[in-house]
């Protein structure tokens, strides 16, 4: 699936409309919670199973979200972090998650 359309919908959440013009809901904080980058991941490995970070507003504000090829997109977050690139793939599963 490709993404016609994504934006950050005021209440800290991310639309994506697909090319088949579905629509995925994702949280920024499920997104950030979820961010594939190695730092990120290590950070998760050392945390137990049980372990969810609470983000302030603020660390949850997208600065920019930047296209990688056709496959992903990178998110550019408030605080600075950068370094995730969430694959379209990625994000649909996130989308399906993001109601449990
Ligand atoms: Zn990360």
């Amino acid at each position: 699936m490709t993404p016609k359309k994504i934006k950050v919908l005021p209440e800290n959440k991310l639309q994506i409309i697909w090319h088949d013009n579905s629509e995925s809901i994702i949280k920024l904080a499920n997104l950030k919670r979820n961010c594939p980058c190695a730092v990120c991941d290590s950070e998760r490995e050392k945390q137990s199973s049980s372990y969810l970070p609470i983000y302030s507003d603020w660390e949850l504000k997208i600065k920019s979200i930047d296209k990688i090829g056709t496959y992903a997109i990178s998110i550019v977050w408030d605080d600075g972090h950068n370094t995730g690139i969430y694959t379209f793939d990625h994000l649909a599963k996130l989308a399906e998650n993001a109601s449990s």
